[in-house]
């Protein structure tokens, strides 16, 4: 083999490790998801999937996450999976879609769990964010603040989609009354309506 052949064969090789480096932290992210999804689900397998930013394109559904109830397949769209990188990176100051991702992530484990029912699966996320968050390696006291925000901010919101219900409060029929719920302390936690970082 001549040099030019040699540097020629090395330049490509070393393409090729570069090109595969995006792919090996997309399925670690993937992997390190569903074990602690599978933390949520009171031991039912998930399998989940973050897609690729062509395969989001072309989804026909417009939802951050879909879960199969019966096979555990969880997926979660592209931009969210990447809003939940930065919330892991940021978790103190997250932007409104970082935060989303976070109850994404949740809300589709509730489904796997084995609720149907929007509404339900939505309060349930609610009531475990914060310890999602802390499987994904936040703070505990982070973790709180960001499950308390979703809560008082962002879910609201959720009327128009169908998922909100006046029973998901404190003492309400879908308060789940679990320890240390995310309610039974949030005016020691909440400091009121702050800044989202920009996105
Ligand atoms: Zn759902």
């Amino acid at each position: 083999m001549d040099s030019f052949t040699m540097s020629y064969t090395g330049i490509c090789f070393l393409l090729g490790i570069l090109c595969m480096i995006p792919m090996a932290r997309h399925l670690l992210f993937e992997n390190f998801l569903e074990k602690n999804a599978e933390k949520l689900t009171d031991g039912k397998n998930v399998n989940l999937t973050c897609t690729t930013a062509l395969e989001s394109m072309f989804d026909r559904f417009g939802a951050a996450g879909t879960a199969n109830f019966t096979s555990g397949k969880i997926v979660i769209q592209y931009p969210y999976c990447n809003y939940l990188r930065g919330f892991l990176k940021n978790p103190d100051y997250p932007t409104q879609y970082e935060l989303w991702s976070l109850n994404t992530f949740t809300h589709e484990a509730m489904h796997v769990r084995g609720e149907r029912n929007e509404q339900n699966t939505e309060c349930q996320s609610i009531q475990r964010n914060h310890i999602a968050a802390v499987l994904l390696g936040v703070r505990e006291s982070t973790a709180d603040r960001a499950a308390i925000r979703y809560f008082v901010e962002m879910y609201p919101r959720q009327k128009e989609k169908g998922y909100f219900s006046k029973e998901c409060a404190p003492g309400k029929a879908l308060d789940e009354k679990l320890p240390g719920a995310i309610w039974q302390r949030s005016s020691d936690k909440y400091e009121g309506k702050g800044r989202w970082r920009p996105s």
